[in-house]
């Protein structure tokens, strides 16, 4: 089924894309959790890491490709910066297509509340 993160990669609705290309589309989260936010996603309709096939193993490669590429860009290489996939609800997933979190810009703290 699709999602709002489709009709943001067609561009039918508005987003700040900061790359594209035939198999990724990256653009600013619209609730940013850090000075940097972005959210890099396969144009493929991927649900969920539970729906990611053996095909998809370039595609998902790529995400990382270029979500070093847009930490370099955003000047958050060198400080760090942290890359999350959530899946379903114990993961706190909310759309439902696959996307991966690019967050940096200040320190981000321990992985998880303990
Ligand atoms: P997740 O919880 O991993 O599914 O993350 C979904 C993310 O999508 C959240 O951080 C939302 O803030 C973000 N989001 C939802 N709608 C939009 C939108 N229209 N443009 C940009 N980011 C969005």
């Amino acid at each position: 089924m699709s999602t709002i993160f489709s009709k943001i990669i067609a561009r039918e609705i508005p987003s700040e894309i900061v790359y594209q290309d035939d198999t990724v589309t990256a653009f600013k989260d619209i609730h940013p959790s850090a000075p940097v936010h972005i959210l890099i996603v396969p144009n493929k309709e991927i649900p969920t890491v539970n729906d990611v096939t053996s095909d998809d193993e370039a595609g998902m490669g790529h995400l990382f490709v270029v979500a070093k590429q847009i930490a370099r860009e955003q000047g958050i290489a060198e400080s760090g910066y942290r890359l999350i996939v959530n899946c379903r609800d114990d993961g706190g997933q909310e759309v439902y297509h696959l996307h991966m979190h690019l967050l940096g810009g200040r320190k981000l703290g321990p992985m998880l509340a303990r």
